[in-house]
């Protein structure tokens, strides 16, 4: 079973990571084509919608003021779904909401725990985190189960397996689950993982899942999927527990119209998910008898203190900002070192290591701008990028970084522009320094040392024998006599 996570410490830099990637030709042809599908039949059901733009602004408008009175929102969902008989507890990071699960998973005297697809999980190391207390997490997900089995990590939030073919998946089952004769049809790998999973739901009594929503007016949850095993995992078990980050917390029943139809035709080109799961709390008679939910905080709150980046939490995890941008489509997934790639990751994951790592993520993007255009709840990603830029370059500069050549060229740059004396100062020296350099034709082509990048791509005119303040100073000189 896979047990590898992501170490934010251990990572390399996004451009180092894409380097090696790049040359892996397979998975680049699989990332391409699973997002090439997946964007046909979204432009099928989204151009559908003549309403469209008013569902994302919808969205946009409702994230927005959740945001804006998130805890209001969090508190009366608390409330009314502990009075339906849920229990919620409350984890400051990923350390602590690990802790909580790990607790509430032993209390329900289970060795073994079903789940659910759930990126919040990935992103505290949960699987890893019950194996180190003796407890088995079987993933019921179709792709997380790939990924499980083949001891790889997620490539993108909707389908972390995007980056395996067919084929591939077949060794992976046939390995695992000691099928030597397995066929490659996906009737014949779906049969496999069936048969596997069916026995799981059936014994184990203890489920995890994660949220998409969480409804404050009701107390209620909802979790959509496409496979079915998400409703069993929610029905099936005697215990619930459910792992979700604040920001997934929505004001009403009704908002629920606008992003079940976002949602699913961004995500997977769907009209509607085929499973739609909403509980509240527990039923004497219907579903696990005990349910726990554990809100996580885990940097959520120092983005939502950033009124730039604020917007970051809007994201409901369609993957459609994954699927078009061409620079994910290169590298795929794993370049960027973090359960969450592509542009959403570039802009989340940065922010929820509190920009102690990831620093390279903001600059993952040409700025094209795709992101934004196929963004259900219209998250400026372009805005929060460059917002993040400036907070990478502001670090650096008042760290050891302020001593690399690019941080000490531009503190030269700004004593010279800043003082009118020094800036014609420097221009005449640089008139005298640049004439070994200056080729018959009036042109700097080549230029020693660190300077030599410039060059490399551009030549650099010659620097005019007069400046205009020069010439305009010695007419007036000239005018006056
Ligand atoms: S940022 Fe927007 S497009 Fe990207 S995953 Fe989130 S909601 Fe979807």
């Amino acid at each position: 079973m896979s047990l590898i996570t992501f170490d934010p410490a251990r990572v390399p830099t996004f451009q180092v990571a894409a380097k090696s990637l790049l040359g892996d030709t397979q998975m680049r042809k699989n990332v391409r084509h699973a997002t090439d599908v997946i964007q046909g039949k979204r432009k099928i059901v989204v151009d559908e919608m003549p309403d469209w733009q008013q569902l994302r602004e919808s969205g946009r408008q409702i994230k927005e003021h959740t945001l804006k009175h998130l805890d209001h929102y969090l508190q009366q969902f608390e409330e009314n779904c502990t009075k339906a008989g849920g229990v919620v507890h409350w984890a400051r990071d990923a350390a602590e909401a690990r802790a909580i699960v790990i607790d509430l998973v032993k209390q329900s005297g289970s060795n073994e725990v079903i789940k659910i697809k759930s990126m919040t999980t990935e992103e505290i190391g949960l699987n890893k985190g019950l194996e180190a207390v003796g407890v088995h997490a079987y993933e019921t997900d179709l792709a997380e189960l790939i990924i499980q089995m083949g001891n790889d990590l997620p490539s993108h939030i909707v389908v972390p397996a995007l980056h395996k073919n067919r084929q591939q998946i077949r060794e992976i089952f046939k390995r695992e689950m000691n099928l030597p004769n397995l066929g490659d049809k996906p009737a014949d790998l779906a049969e496999a993982a069936r048969t596997f999973l069916r026995e799981k739901f059936l014994r184990v009594k203890t489920g995890v899942s994660g949220a998409n929503f969480l409804i404050a007016e009701t107390g209620g949850v909802c979790v959509t999927e496409s496979e079915g095993n998400g409703r069993m995992c929610l029905t099936l078990p005697e215990t619930l527990i459910t792992i979700a980050g604040v920001e997934k917390v929505i004001p009403r029943y009704q908002d629920l119209e606008v992003f079940l139809q976002l949602l699913p035709r961004s995500a997977t080109g769907e009209r509607m998910n085929p499973y739609n799961s909403i509980w509240t709390g527990v039923h004497p008679t219907d579903g696990p008898r005990s349910f726990h939910i554990v809100l996580m905080d885990n940097a959520r709150t120092k983005i939502l203190a950033d009124d730039e980046a604020r917007q970051t939490l809007a994201c409901i995890r369609c993957g459609a900002c994954q699927n078009i941008c061409p620079v994910y489509r290169q590298t795929g997934g794993h370049a960027y070192g973090s359960v969450y790639a592509g542009p959403i990751g570039a802009i989340l994951t940065p922010q929820l290591q509190e920009m102690h790592s990831g620093q390279s993520l903001p600059y993952a993007s040409s700025l094209c701008g795709a992101c934004y255009e196929v963004c259900p709840v219209k998250i400026n990603i372009p805005e929060v990028l460059i917002h993040l830029r400036h907070k990478v370059v502001e670090q650096d500069t008042q760290g050891f970084g302020a001593l690399n050549p690019e941080a000490l060229a531009m503190k030269a740059m700004a004593m010279l522009f800043t003082s009118e004396r020094r800036f014609r100062a420097a221009q005449r020296m640089g008139r005298m320094a640049e004439r070994p350099l200056v080729n018959k034709a009036g042109w700097v082509t080549w230029l020693p040392g660190l300077l030599g990048g410039w060059t490399q791509v551009r030549d650099l005119h010659e620097m005019p024998r007069q400046t205009f303040r020069e010439w305009f100073e010695q007419r007036g000189a000239t005018d006056g006599k």
